[in-house]
């Protein structure tokens, strides 16, 4: 009796999984009927970006930014991971000469799109820029345990910016979304003529559309949650 019990909760799980799943579009990895793809345009900007994308981000894609970050950029993979000291791929990549790599990260030391060293640095090599996808706690901790990681360059903005909108418990309003972080340091990096001027306009629109979506569903579960104040888990 305890057994078909057990039995049947776990198909309810199932079908419940399954039933998600089928009604996710698979290229943008957002619910059907929410599906950013139609605003994604992918923009030749001539660098290099691999979004490091932490397991819980890979498959708790509901506000990540990663996944339409990547389908917005030209030449941009994920590797998914959290230590990547180990990693064939990003180990590949980072003793290819013809990349210059660098980690979008925070830092004194760090280089900023019009810093005249990065470009003699940079000199006729491709810039390759590693993105951590997550949120600031995971990103600490993937940055932390991945030692290549660690001692690669790091290139950070010239400019302050505040996130449009954020729907992620980070620690402070200005951490930017994934997608935020390499819009803005496209548009620098093409004011400092090292990326090519291609058209990222649509990189703001899809984040808006996914802002305005998510706001839609959180709405929609306060009405069929009841009245009470929510206290929303993402993490
Ligand atoms: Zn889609």
């Amino acid at each position: 009796m305890v057994f078909l019990h057990h039995n049947h909760f776990l198909l309810s799980i199932l079908f419940r999984y399954t039933g998600i799943m089928s009604e996710m579009c698979y290229r943008c990895f957002k619910p059907k009927s929410n599906c950013l793809c139609p605003y994604i345009k992918e923009a030749d900007t001539g660098v290099k970006f691999i979004i490091l994308m932490h397991p819980k981000e890979a498959f708790h894609q509901r506000t990540g930014t990663g996944r339409i970050t990547a389908l917005s950029l030209k030449e941009s993979e994920i590797i998914i991971g959290v230590d990547f000291t180990q990693d064939t791929k990003v180990n590949a990549l980072l003793s290819d000469p013809s990349y210059f790599p660098v980690l979008l990260y925070p830092g004194v030391d760090a280089y900023t799109a019009d810093s005249p060293s990065l470009k003699i640095e940079l000199g006729t090599r491709k810039l390759l820029v590693f993105v951590v996808d997550g949120t600031w706690p995971l990103a600490a901790k993937m940055v932390r345990l991945s030692k290549n990681l660690q001692k690669l360059p790091k290139l950070s903005f010239t400019k302050g910016y505040v996130s449009n909108y954020t729907f992620k418990r980070e620690p402070e309003p200005s951490c930017l979304s994934t997608i935020e972080s390499c819009y803005y340091l496209v548009k620098e990096l093409q004011e400092a003529g090292i990326a090519k001027t291609a058209d990222v306009s649509s990189m703001p629109l899809v984040f808006s559309k996914l802002v305005e979506h998510q706001m839609e569903s959180d709405t929609e579960s306060r009405a069929v949650e009841g009245n009470g104040p929510q206290h929303r888990v993402t993490k």
